[in-house]
């Protein structure tokens, strides 16, 4: 998987603080060294709570795509 027009979540600046998993929970989840990972099926988006998630990580490891 590239970075195309998905959400995209930087793993070499996540510092696994796990706000985009308490903010989205149905889109981010934190893999088994607690990076963040996104769920199967919600790499695109579609939910305005994608958006805070990345305003809440505190390293900016999140982007999300304009539409
Ligand atoms: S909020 Fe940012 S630093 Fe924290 S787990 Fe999510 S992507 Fe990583």
């Amino acid at each position: 998987m590239g970075s195309g027009s998905g959400i995209g979540i930087d793993k070499d600046r996540c510092i696994g603080a796990g706000q985009c998993a308490l903010t989205a929970p149905e889109v981010f989840t934190q893999d088994d060294d607690g990076l963040s990972t996104l769920l199967p099926g919600r790499e695109e988006g579609g939910s305005p709570l994608v958006r805070e998630a990345a305003r809440a990580c505190p390293v900016g490891a999140i982007t999300v795509p304009e539409d």
